[in-house]
């Protein structure tokens, strides 16, 4: 039988990418969905063929607990609530995926390790990337040197958002585009150089709105990653700026980048010895698949809770690098990386 997932949350990534997504896995299926909106419920039972008893709201949630059809609980809320419903979820028992940026604070996401701990289940993180294949090549490229050592590196992601969401609101997001853009740069550097930093300087971008948009978040910041090798990597990430999504790097005998590297399809890359010549495939089915697959066969999974810790951890870091202007070490953030 194909696993059974509940999405929590029919917003805009739920409707647009996961709910098509779960029509073209193999090992797991739209089987329930969690929503605080009626008409969206009813829309989805006729839409996806949801039964009456798979369909639950935010008070009803913790009766998933209950029903054997539902086997993974894949979170989709806004930032603020991750924590909360993936503790929720571990006492339901039940495996689960959560979108990123895993949390608020690394606080927050040592809670959500520890519950799902507890629950003895399964637990990734939404980072669809490590499942597309341009930016496993990266992540080939990068780890095994095939251009040689990397010396220089080089990402950026951001767009200009329009009006205020739960994205600008503090307690809702987190932080600003650090939080929801930038943690793709971060991740790209860290899977193509095979290593983690160990120290980040950052610079808050000026605020293009004063009165407006970025009261509560940032609008954009600079930073910079420190390897132990001396290597530094420059990145970008903005909510005031359209950005192209670059991941880049130098090695010693030639380079390698996608443009644009980040998105959900249209990926291109190209080496210093020409066009990469890979093809877009469905990201979101292969990694809710990997995922039942590692249940399924217990396996680990590429992309576990302790990787969205880690990367909070460094966002953390990077935080404060801009907010004090000193260079803020990175070295004790837990080790967790996708080797090829
Ligand atoms: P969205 O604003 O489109 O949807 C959020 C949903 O949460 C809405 O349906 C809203 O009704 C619901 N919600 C429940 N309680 C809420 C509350 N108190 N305040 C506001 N909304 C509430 O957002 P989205 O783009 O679907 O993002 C949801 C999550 O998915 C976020 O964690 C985001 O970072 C992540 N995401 C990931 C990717 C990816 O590529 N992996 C892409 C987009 C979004």
């Amino acid at each position: 039988r194909q696993l059974g997932v509940a999405l929590v949350g029919l917003g805009g990534y739920s409707t647009g990418q996961l709910a098509p997504a779960l029509q073209k896995t193999k090992l797991c299926k739209l089987a329930g969905i969690v929503t605080g909106t009626p008409s969206k419920a009813a829309q989805w039972k006729q839409q996806y063929s949801i039964p009456d008893q798979n369909v639950y709201d935010y008070k009803t949630f913790d009766r998933i607990a209950d029903n054997p059809a539902i086997d993974i609980i894949y979170i989709v809320l806004p930032v603020g609530l991750h924590a909360e419903y993936v503790e929720r979820a571990a006492k339901a028992g039940k495996h689960v995926i959560c979108e990123k940026p895993m949390a608020n604070t690394a606080a927050d996401c040592r809670r959500m390790i520890t519950a799902m701990q507890k629950a003895g289940k399964k637990f990734s993180i939404g980072y669809r990337l490590h499942f597309e294949p341009h930016n496993r090549e990266m992540m080939r490229l990068g780890q095994q040197q095939v251009y040689g050592p990397i010396k220089k590196m080089k990402a950026d992601n951001g767009f200009r958002a329009g009006s205020k969401t739960w994205r600008q609101d503090k307690e809702l997001a987190g932080g600003g585009p650090l939080m929801d853009m930038g943690i793709y740069c971060l991740q790209g550097i860290i899977y193509t150089k095979g290593q983690l930093p160990v120290s980040v300087t950052a610079k808050f971008a000026p605020n293009p709105d004063p009165n407006g948009l970025f009261n509560e978040v940032e609008a954009g910041v600079n930073w910079q990653m420190q390897f132990a090798d001396g290597m530094v990597a420059d990145c970008r990430t903005s909510y005031a700026e359209n950005m192209s999504g670059l991941l880049r790097a130098d090695a010693t005998k030639g380079w390698m980048e996608l443009e644009p590297a980040f998105g959900y399809g249209g990926l291109q890359g190209r080496t210093s010895q020409g066009p990469m010549n890979i093809e877009n495939v469905p990201q979101q089915a292969r990694q809710m698949d990997d995922f039942a697959d590692c249940i399924l066969n217990n396996k680990p999974t590429r992309v576990p809770g302790e990787m969205g810790l880690r990367d909070m951890q460094i966002i953390e870091a990077i935080y404060r690098a801009a907010a004090t202007g000193q260079k803020v070490s990175t070295k004790d953030v837990v080790a967790v990386l996708d080797k090829v």
